[in-house]
């Protein structure tokens, strides 16, 4: 069995878990530099949260910003937007 380094990236799964337990015993939780450093890397992209418009604006490869979208972007801009919604798959 394969045991993981000390330099190994936490799991955010190992760490949320860890992080719910601390709560449900309402104690406070101190976190090494490098498990915080993914904490707050998880954290703000967690907040991110773009606008349908901006993920198009992003994805679109016409060479001019388009008024109206065309539709093959706008559709992915839906799906992606899905995925930030939590809708596992996006379809
Ligand atoms: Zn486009």
């Amino acid at each position: 069995m394969k045991t993981p380094s000390a330099n190994a990236r936490p799991s955010l799964a190992a760490i949320a878990r860890r992080l719910e337990v601390a709560f449900r015993a309402d104690r406070t939780v101190t976190l090494k530099p490098q498990t915080a450093l993914v904490v707050a890397v998880a954290v703000r992209a967690f907040a991110v949260q773009p606008t349908r418009d901006e993920v198009v604006r992003l994805i679109c490869n016409q060479k001019a910003p388009c008024e109206g979208f065309c539709y093959p972007c706008i559709a992915l801009a839906n799906r992606i937007s899905q995925l930030y919604a939590g809708e596992r798959d996006g379809r």
